[in-house]
């Protein structure tokens, strides 16, 4: 799933949830259990450093959204701003230990890898991963329901 994803249905745990903990367990889980979904993936194993600009962009377009989102909502109530970025941290975190697996060389972290990439239902550069609109029909659904939550959903 593309991180913006992740983001975003991080912060919607995050904004509904009151227990900070209970937020950074369910996004972890809510992270593997995305990945299940068939998706396309813009990174495989093929990639070569240089395209990681396209994690800066969906970070950066994530992370837009958020500042736009807490901006319209004015929220500035501390704790749900601390956990929706308990939500957000800890829905990136499984792909921020690949990350470190590959490019730091972080080889402990390896069963987390096997275990995350196990999940996905396609291997890594199969067709159905590739980055394409008809592979990401569940990232768009869930950002956008996310994006709605986000806005129009009473917070907690
Ligand atoms: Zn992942």
């Amino acid at each position: 799933m593309i991180l913006t994803t992740h983001i975003l249905s991080g912060a919607a745990l995050g904004a509904n949830i009151q227990n900070p903990y209970a937020v950074a367990a369910l996004s972890i889980v809510l992270h593997f259990l995305l990945d299940i979904l068939p998706h396309g993936d813009y990174l495989n194993k093929k990639s070569r450093l240089w395209e990681f600009w396209k994690v800066a962009v969906d970070l950066a377009f994530g992370f837009a959204l958020i500042g736009g989102i807490i901006f319209f909502r004015s929220i500035t109530d501390e704790s749900t701003l601390r956990n929706i970025s308990v939500g957000i941290f800890f829905s990136l975190l499984p792909d921020g230990t690949t990350f470190l697996y590959f490019w730091m060389k972080m080889k402990f972290l390896k069963p987390i890898k096997n275990f995350h990439e196990k999940l996905h239902c396609y291997k890594n550069g199969a067709p159905e991963r590739e980055f394409r609109l008809e592979n990401n029909l569940f990232d768009i659904f869930f950002t956008l329901a996310s994006l709605l939550l986000l806005l129009f959903w009473r917070m907690s």
